[in-house]
């Protein structure tokens, strides 16, 4: 039905050697050891991407990815890269809308719509953030504030498109905080957003998206999130890092 994906965001970590030696032990670890189908992405900074992209060379499970892109083919936006540059260099996916470049950049809703349909158009499949700060759970309202996330960066494509896009749901508590959502609000979040797609489109379209859980993913607690039914792997940032962690919460789905 759909994939089991883990796929670590490494955000703004690891010099090219560290990075080439991070990449080079999980794919390594994850060749060797791994009992599972689930597709492995690494998402380094931009300037690594063809460094890494040649130590995964052609491994069919192993994916490169990018942690942003810029909405328009190319032109004069100092500092920013395009959607056709990364797969140029062997990315695959890229994140779009993770709650660093929301809150850190102003990136909106609106922003991010073109974003996802611009890739798409370009063949790089979107991981698509959503999640709710702290304040918004507390009020109750985290079900209505990440549905209007989804909804308006993601509604205006076509069902063939939308087939293309995985979706991340990062609490915005949990990220880097130690502090995970528990099995049952990852779920209850999960089945949320499925229920979403479904009505918007169709039962079958929700079936096939890959819907991942980001926040705190260590490898002590990936085996019980991943073990829900609409949690479909992981977005992982610190335990991404160590390619002993990062490999044990892949085998989590062994
Ligand atoms: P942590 O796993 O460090 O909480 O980060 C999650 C995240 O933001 C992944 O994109």
């Amino acid at each position: 039905m759909r994939k089991n994906i883990v796929a670590g965001n490494w955000k703004m970590n690891c010099t090219l050697p560290e990075g080439k030696k991070l990449a080079s032990e999980v794919i390594h670890m994850v060749e060797d050891e791994v009992n599972n189908d689930a597709e492995v992405i690494l998402i380094p900074p931009f300037i690594h991407l063809t460094g890494i992209q040649s130590l995964i060379g052609s491994s069919e499970r192993i994916f490169l990815g990018a942690q942003n892109c810029h909405q328009s083919k190319s032109g004069a936006y100092t500092g920013e890269v395009s959607a056709a540059m990364l797969v140029s260099c062997g990315a695959t996916y890229v994140i779009l809308g993770h709650s660093e470049r929301r809150e850190y950049f102003g990136e909106t809703d609106e922003l991010l719509s073109e974003k996802v349909a611009f890739t798409l158009e370009n063949n790089l499949k979107p991981i698509f953030c959503c999640g709710e700060r702290l304040e918004v759970r507390e009020a109750g309202d985290h079900e209505k504030f990440v549905g209007s996330q989804v909804e308006k960066a993601l509604f205006g494509l076509s069902e063939e498109n939308i087939k293309n896009v995985v979706i991340a749901y990062e609490p915005v508590w949990a990220i880097g905080t130690g502090k995970t959502a528990s099995a049952e609000q990852a779920q209850e979040m999960h089945a949320f957003i499925r229920k979403q797609i479904a009505d918007k489109y169709s039962q079958a379209v929700a079936d096939g998206i890959s819907i991942l859980y980001g926040g705190s993913v260590k490898p002590d607690n990936a085996k019980e999130i991943f073990s829900q039914p609409d949690v479909d792997g992981g977005l992982i940032g610190g335990a991404s890092l160590k390619s002993r962690d990062f490999t044990n919460i892949v085998k989590a789905f062994d």
